[in-house]
């Protein structure tokens, strides 16, 4: 089809009563429920092509040139398109710009391709328009989130049927919460931590109705500070600046040399805050299971014990790693979850849902009864309304998409793509050892590794180099390491990403890594080595002189 006809205006379009009764009403006539049927089949089947071609995360068009060809502002008075040539604007004009995630040459971010029946459930999802906030408005949903939510709590921490069957559709209780992410589930988890610690007492209302320094002054605390590793996600310290906490309090702890928290420094830690500032209060410290950058996991047991013993919030940030749990080969790599008084899951990352789907699940059942708020039209004490203790007013029913995900796959399903994850990363990192050009640089625990280019020759004299050639070489690396990336991207053909890791928590040592994420069921060995050989070959044709 010509793109002209597309784009033009389509200036006979009215917006009367008439048409919108038609785009309201359902497919009642036999002719609109043919037009309606054709439409969605245009969606599953005219995205094909877009879904089989190469990232192309720049096609030979420019965000620039992109950018310029939207600048209008102005709403047009009447209806510029027709439902059928705005999808056909989208499959044919769009959608060839967007990023195919659904590449399995796409191993740069935790967004990749979905089983296809997702697109089904969010249609529906869609349709049915639920809105879970309120029993009034979804019914049974409400009582379907809330057996999905003890489903996924029971494989987090594994309590007895007695427990789940207190829990599982107890209206007092909240054995989790689905938010919009782990973002927004991180800020629940330091939420719930910092109303508990400032809990009303006599005199005192609370700190979430009299506000931080009310709370301060009745706790005769100065400063609150929550503890996690160097490769904490930046949404904790977005939740400590929301929370009134400051984000300058979120104190990053040093890792060790497999990036994990090293125990000893997070003792030491807690004993100086204790003795220098006792005015100083941990409102809880942050295990990562499967670290955005690295994968890596803290050793979750020891922080709990550790928390225990103080009596500090411990939550797990599992927005990457939780689904690692449907694994029962590998599932040990999370030991010491079910420990933590609150966990984070995205279902947008490894339950491969659509976006967006966050989730928070909690030990105590009573957890978020310090966060619960009510409203007369709504959220009625008593009431079996979900959104009166999440974040998020009016949402969608992503438990449903969840709920059916684990009827279709099964764990075992869920199973079958971590395992290839893991084990895909794992063979990747092989690879990039037998390669002379590339230097492994954190390796595997999940489904995530980075390395960089550094020939070994390089890497020979990096050993024996004094401090500053030393940093003569590691900027050279990083700049080629940089350029690398963005050619390899700018090529279009596949994508990794990149970011910045310290050595030895060394501020002054900063080094440039690709980072891959495995998480296409598609991605194999062989495609990694083809990614790694056009790495190399960028490298001898265009980056060696460099060096
Ligand atoms: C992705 C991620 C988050 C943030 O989740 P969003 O869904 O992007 O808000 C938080 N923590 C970790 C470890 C993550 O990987």
């Amino acid at each position: 089809m010509d793109k002209k006809t597309i784009i033009q205006t389509q200036s006979d379009l009215v917006a009367d009563w008439d048409t919108l009764f038609r785009v309201f009403i359902r497919p009642e006539g036999q002719a609109s429920r043919a037009t309606l049927i054709k439409y969605m089949d245009r969606i599953l089947y005219g995205l094909n092509d877009f879904l089989k071609k190469h990232v192309g995360i720049t096609e030979a068009k420019s965000l620039k040139d992109l950018s310029e060809k939207f600048t209008g502002t102005i709403i047009s008075d009447n209806p510029e398109k027709k439902l059928a040539d705005v999808i056909t604007c989208l499959i044919e004009d769009i959608a060839p710009h967007a990023v195919n995630v659904a590449s399995p040459y796409f191993i740069g971010h935790m967004t990749s391709a979905i089983p296809f029946f997702m697109v089904h459930l969010k249609t529906i999802v869609t349709a049915l328009n639920q809105n879970v906030v309120k029993l009034e408005t979804s019914k049974i949903v409400s009582v379907i989130e809330k057996q999905v939510i003890a489903k996924i709590h029971r494989m987090i921490y594994n309590q007895d049927d007695a427990f789940y069957q207190t829990h599982v559709q107890n209206t007092d209780t909240t054995l989790g919460v689905f938010v919009e992410g782990g973002t927004t589930a991180n800020l629940s988890a330091l939420w719930a931590a910092r109303n508990a610690v400032f809990a009303p007492k006599t005199g005192f209302a609370g700190i979430e109705s009299e506000g931080i320094a009310a709370a301060f002054r009745a706790y005769d605390v100065d400063r609150c500070v929550v503890l996690v590793s160097r490769l904490g996600h930046y949404s904790l310290r977005k939740a400590a600046g929301i929370l009134g906490i400051g984000n300058q309090n979120v104190i990053v702890l040093d890792t060790d040399k497999n990036n994990r928290v090293d125990i000893t420094k997070l003792k030491q830690i807690i004993s100086r805050i204790g003795k220098e500032n006792p005015k100083t209060c941990i409102l809880a410290i942050v295990g990562i299971a499967g670290a955005t950058e690295t994968g890596t996991i803290d050793p979750l047991e020891e922080m709990a014990e550790i928390c225990a013993e103080h009596h500090i919030h411990f939550h797990v940030d599992a927005a990457w790693g939780g689904p690692t749990l449907f694994s029962k080969q590998y599932k040990h790599l999370l030991n010491g979850i079910h420990l933590a008084d609150s966990v984070t899951i995205d279902g947008h990352k490894q339950f491969y849902m659509p976006m967006s789907c966050g989730m928070l699940y909690l030990k105590d059942p009573k957890k978020l009864d310090v966060i619960a708020y009510y409203a007369h039209y709504v959220n009625r004490w008593g009431s079996v309304d979900l959104g009166i203790k999440t974040l998020p007013g009016s949402r969608e029913a992503n438990s449903l998409i969840l709920d059916c995900a684990l009827k279709i796959m099964g764990a075992n399903g869920y199973a079958l793509l971590i395992d290839h994850g893991i084990e895909t990363a794992a063979a990747f990192a092989r690879e990039i050892n037998k390669r002379d050009s590339f230097q492994l640089m954190t390796p595997p625990t999940l489904n995530i590794l980075t390395y960089r280019l550094c020939p070994a020759a390089i890497q020979n004299k990096l050993n024996t180099a004094d401090k500053t050639q030393r940093q003569g070489i590691c900027e050279k690396l990083n700049v080629i390491n940089q350029r690398l990336q963005r050619i390899q991207r700018e090529a279009g053909s596949s994508f990794v990403s990149r970011t910045t890791l310290l050595r030895d928590n060394n501020p002054d040592d900063s080094i440039v890594v690709l980072r891959t994420v495995i998480m296409n069921p598609m991605t194999t060995i062989s495609i990694l080595n083809e990614i790694l050989d056009e790495q190399e070959e960028i490298f001898e044709t265009q980056l060696k002189a460099l060096l």
